[in-house]
């Protein structure tokens, strides 16, 4: 028998990683007894330097989404959301939010002055997590590890600071629209997390949707081991 290896590299197997990471779904503890919102989770083989909750990166990825919701509603952001009652439970994400923000007035469409903030998180350390959360996928999907380059670009609900960078992203989204609407849905819980393909083989491009809200689009190179 083989030895199973992880999902990004030749490592044995050490544990499993929860893509997208558990920490994005709401505890069982914080709900209704109705709801679940942790049924079937997807898991992957994952050695200990490729898996996220060892480095800290499952929960950089919560603080970046919550801190993306908050710039884009204002100060009424992520009310009665399913992100805003996990945050209720992790008063340090808030504070590791707030050590990257700085308050500013603006005016608003009525030309009310609001208060607001702006937050400076690392953009890159970001990306490189969700392209190791679309490799996840991926390998969940196909049962294949990828081989080459994974791009992966937002095109809803995640604010970056630079024009040229929202252009290109508005160029993306006009494409991704006419990839998926037809497409199946997989996901067993669909108010945090779901991902479509473009078909089942290496040169899928995928789209993966947080929150109903926040989407991105991963482009994964052709060739398969
Ligand atoms: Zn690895």
């Amino acid at each position: 028998m083989t030895k199973e290896t992880c999902y990004i590299c030749d490592k044995p197997k050490t544990s499993g990683e929860h893509v997208p990471p558990k920490c994005l779904f709401p505890a069982n503890k914080d709900l209704e007894p109705s709801e679940n919102f942790r049924k079937n989770l997807i898991k992957v083989p994952s050695c200990d330097e490729h898996n996220s909750a060892k480095s800290q990166d499952d929960e950089f990825m919560l603080i970046t989404f919550a801190s993306s919701m908050a710039a884009e509603k204002g100060s009424g952001f992520l009310q009665n959301s399913k992100l805003k009652r996990i945050l209720d439970r992790k008063p340090h994400v808030f504070n590791e939010l707030l050590k990257h923000s700085t308050p500013i007035k603006l005016p608003d469409n009525e030309n009310n002055v609001v208060e607001t903030c702006i937050y400076s998180l690392d953009r890159e350390r970001f990306m490189n997590q969700m392209e190791a959360v679309a490799n996840g996928v991926y390998f969940h999907h196909l049962k294949q590890k990828v081989t080459g380059r994974t791009i992966v670009n937002p095109i809803k609900g995640f604010q970056t600071t630079s024009i040229k960078q929202n252009l290109h992203n508005a160029k993306t989204k006009k494409f991704a629209e006419t990839l998926f609407p037809a497409k199946p849905v997989y996901g067993d819980n669909q108010d945090i997390f779901y991902y479509q393909v473009t078909e089942d083989k290496p040169e899928m491009i995928m789209k993966l949707v947080f929150y109903r809200n926040i989407e991105f689009i991963a482009v994964f190179n052709g060739e398969c081991r």
